[in-house]
């Protein structure tokens, strides 16, 4: 699982945050509860002083392990005590436990040496709030894609009806996201504009990233910007490593971009280093290969070919239609 240095370091800062609040609200409810009721500071500073005493317990030898048994028990009555002191002043007995918001971790977001549940659902969670920032994903899932607007009627020149060809496309797609590893193949999404391509794969991307997954999304032209700011040095932050981290990169719309001779080497290099490394992209376009090969060289083409799925989308423009039904 690879999320981009960004996300894990929003993730660390939040669960920091939860641990602080937590300390700090508990020190705050200690000093309420001390100056309302008298008895349970006396039971508290009766709590300090056994563990106080366990501590210094350590260095007796063979006695130690009796004694801080016996310690141990004194102190169960105590926090007995005490609990039952809150309820019977109408808190609940936990009141004075330090409110983590995950118990099991105490907010410090590890469990035995790996990440707790909590810090991996965080993780899942900015990753979607990330992608969401920047394109519909929120609205472009499975469940929601129409197959209905893809026309049934078989096509004389291609043989089959777009509705056929793109069912077997979005069940491809559904079954790339369930089976989706690290290692596997990328996904080359190409057709005419407003077929779905965006929707597939953002649907693919939520997939992705519900089960754990380090996800990107750009848009051609907002990729190609990003490596030229950083290239040329205006005011970039990431690195184009940065840009690049994560489990499943995907690049939608290229051919969108404006097309010069560094955005195709920048773009052969991409492809290079994600394909080399077998680490998944899933590109979509709205060019025909003849026109990919025509805009990006031979090179990159065959580079694609060779490596992706390639997945083309069949139909009439979903968008024309949608707004026709309006
Ligand atoms: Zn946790």
């Amino acid at each position: 699982m690879s999320y981009s240095r960004k996300i894990l370091a929003a993730a660390n800062k939040i669960i920091n945050d939860r641990r602080s609040f937590a300390t700090a609200e508990n020190k705050l409810r200690q000093t309420r509860i001390d100056a309302q009721i008298p008895e349970i500071a006396g039971l508290r500073k009766k709590l300090a002083a056994t563990g106080l005493a366990a501590a210094k317990a350590m260095t007796m030898g063979e006695d130690a392990e009796k004694y801080i048994e016996g310690l141990a028990e004194i102190n169960i009555s105590v926090q007995n005590e005490i609990s039952a002191l809150l309820v019977k002043n109408g808190y609940p007995a936990d009141w004075l436990e330090i409110p983590y918001e995950c118990r099991k971790c105490s907010d410090t977001g590890f469990l035995d040496g790996h990440f707790c549940p909590c810090r991996k659902q965080l993780l899942i969670d900015l990753n979607r709030q990330s992608l969401c920032d920047i394109s519909p994903a929120a609205e472009c899932r499975f469940d929601n894609f129409d197959l209905n607007y893809y026309s049934p009627d078989v096509n004389e020149v291609t043989g089959y009806s777009p509705r056929a060809k793109m069912t077997e496309i979005f069940n491809f797609c559904r079954e790339y996201s369930l089976d989706f590893d690290t290692d596997s193949s990328g996904l080359f999404l190409y057709g005419a504009t407003g077929l779905g391509k965006t929707h597939l794969s953002l649907a693919v991307a939520n997939e992705v990233i519900d089960r754990g997954f380090g996800v990107k999304y750009y848009s051609a032209p907002e990729l190609f910007s990003r490596i030229e700011k950083e290239k040329f040095g205006s005011n970039s932050t990431d690195t184009i490593d940065e840009t690049l981290e994560c489990d499943l990169l995907i690049i939608d719309d290229i051919g969108s971009e404006f097309i010069t001779q560094f955005t195709v080497s920048a773009f052969y290099n991409i492809l290079n280093s994600r394909i080399n490394c077998s680490m998944p992209v899933i590109l979509s376009t709205n060019l025909s290969v003849e026109e990919m090969q025509a805009k990006y060289t031979q090179r990159i083409t065959s580079r694609i070919i060779g490596s992706f799925t390639p997945l083309p989308f069949a139909g009439n423009d979903i968008r024309q239609i949608k707004r026709g039904e309006e």
